[in-house]
C-alpha cells in the first residue's frame, strides 16, 4: 500500500460512528440502505419508508432525486422538491436519508436540506471534473459520502474519486460496488467482476464497502443470490432498491422489490464470516472465491462454444445423411479425456461422469 493510501485508510471514520446499529439493539447483520430508485411522490416515499422501517436491518433510506438516465425522454428525477419528502421520511421513521449527487448544485441543496448521506453515482465517478466539483462543494462539511464504482471496470477511477474527497477533508467515506457495464446480453445488468471490489478492499481495508445488488442484477429474482454472494465475500452492507409498487416504478421497475419482500429476504441472508476474525484469512478466502468464480464463468463460456460446434457438426451430418452417434469416436474421445484428466491430477470417475453428461447433451442437440 502506498503512503497516500495508508493515510486515507488511517483517516477513515468507522461506519459505526455515522451509521450506527441503533434501531433494533444489538447489531443485527446484514445492515442495509434501502428505498426507491427514484423519489416519485411524497406518498410513495412515506409508504415505502414505513414498510422498510419494520426491518431492524434497514439503517438508512435511499431515493434518487436527480436521475442520471442513459437515454433522454425517460424520468429524470423529481428534482429539489423531493428533498422535502426525504425530510418527512426522516421525521416520521427516524431513518437517516441518502441520495445521489452529480454536481455542485445538488450538493448545496442536499446540505441545505440536511440529507444525511450522499453518494456519487457510477456515471459521475468516471468523470474527474465532476468528482472534483463535488469534492470542492463538500469542503468543510461533515456529511458522509459513498462512492459508487465507475461504470467501466477501472479501479483507478474509483480510487481517484475517494482520493479527491479525502483531499478536501471528507473522512466519513464509503464505497459502493454496483457492477460494471459490458456490451451485449449478459446474465447481469452490470457484471459484478468481484476482483475489483476485493482489490479495493485490499488497498483500503478500513473503507466501508457495500454492495448494490439491484444495479448489478437488474432483476428482482437475482437480488437475493447476489446479496448472499456479497455476504459470502465478507461484504456486510447492501444498498437495495425498494418500491411500494415496483411494476409501476418510474425507473428501474424490473429490479425493485416491495418493502415486505425486502424485509423477508433480509431475514434469510446469512452473514458467513462472523467467525473469521483474522482479516488476512478473510481477504484470502474472498480472493480465492473470486478466482474460482472467474474460472466457472470460463467453463460456462467454453461449454457454450463446444455446443455451438456440436450444432455445426449436427447440421453437416444431417445434410450428408451421417448418423449422429458414432460409438467409436465417443469411446476414443472419452479414453483421451480420462488420460488427459489423470495427467492433470483429476479423478478418472469425475472426468468420465462429466463427459458423459456433456456428450449426452451434445447428442440430444443433434437429434
Ligand atoms: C442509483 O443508485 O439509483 C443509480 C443511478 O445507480 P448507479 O449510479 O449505480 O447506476
Ligand atoms: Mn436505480
Amino acid at each position: 500500500m502506498t503512503d497516500a493510501l495508508k493515510q486515507i485508510n488511517k483517516d477513515i471514520v468507522p461506519i459505526t460512528e455515522w451509521l450506527p446499529a441503533g434501531r433494533g439493539g444489538a447489531e443485527p447483520l446484514p445492515w442495509v440502505i434501502a428505498g426507491p430508485c427514484s423519489a416519485e411522490s411524497a406518498e410513495q416515499m412515506l409508504a415505502t419508508a414505513r414498510g422498510l422501517a419494520n426491518s431492524p436491518h434497514v439503517k438508512a433510506f435511499r431515493a434518487g432525486i436527480w436521475k442520471p438516465r442513459t437515454r433522454p425522454n425517460s424520468f429524470e428525477g423529481i428534482g429539489a422538491e423531493g428533498l422535502d419528502w426525504l425530510t418527512r421520511v426522516k421525521a416520521e421513521t427516524g431513518l437517516p436519508t441518502a441520495t445521489e449527487v452529480a454536481n455542485k448544485h445538488h450538493v448545496e441543496l442536499c446540505l441545505e436540506h440536511g440529507v444525511d448521506i450522499l453518494w456519487i453515482g457510477a456515471r459521475t465517478t468516471v468523470s474527474p471534473f465532476s468528482v472534483q466539483e463535488i469534492a470542492d462543494a463538500l469542503r468543510g462539511s461533515d456529511v458522509p459520502v459513498f462512492v459508487k464504482n465507475p461504470i467501466n471496470p477501472e479501479l483507478a477511477l474509483w480510487l481517484g474519486a475517494i482520493e479527491r474527497l479525502h483531499a478536501v477533508g471528507v473522512r466519513k467515506l464509503g464505497a459502493i460496488h454496483r457492477g460494471f457495464s459490458s456490451y451485449g446480453e449478459t446474465q447481469f445488468r452490470n457484471d459484478p467482476n468481484w476482483r475489483i471490489p476485493i482489490e479495493l478492499k485490499r488497498l483500503l481495508p478500513d473503507l466501508p464497502l457495500i454492495c448494490d445488488p439491484s444495479h448489478i442484477t437488474g432483476s428482482r429474482q437475482l437480488i437475493e443470490p447476489v446479496s448472499q454472494m456479497a455476504m459470502d465475500l465478507g461484504i456486510q452492507g447492501l444498498i437495495i432498491e425498494s418500491h411500494i409498487d415496483p411494476d409501476h416504478a418510474l425507473s428501474d421497475a424490473k429490479q425493485q422489490v416491495t418493502p415486505e419482500e425486502l424485509c423477508r429476504m433480509l431475514e434469510r441472508l446469512k452473514v458467513r464470516n462472523a467467525g473469521i476474525t483474522d482479516r488476512e484469512v478473510k481477504r484470502k478466502i474472498a480472493q480465492f472465491r473470486a478466482e474460482i468464480s472467474q474460472v466457472d464463468v470460463k467453463i460456462i463460456q467454453n461449454l457454450a462454444e463446444r455446443m455451438r460446434w456440436v450444432d455445426e457438426i449436427g447440421r453437416l451430418k444431417h445434410e450428408h445423411n451421417i448418423p449422429v452417434l458414432q460409438i467409436e469416436r465417443w469411446e476414443n474421445l472419452l479414453g483421451d479425456h480420462i488420460a488427459r484428466g489423470l495427467k492433470a491430477g483429476l479423478d478418472a470417475e469425475f472426468i468420465k461422469a462429466l463427459f458423459e453428461l456433456i456428450h449426452t447433451q451434445a447428442v440430444k442437440r443433434q437429434l
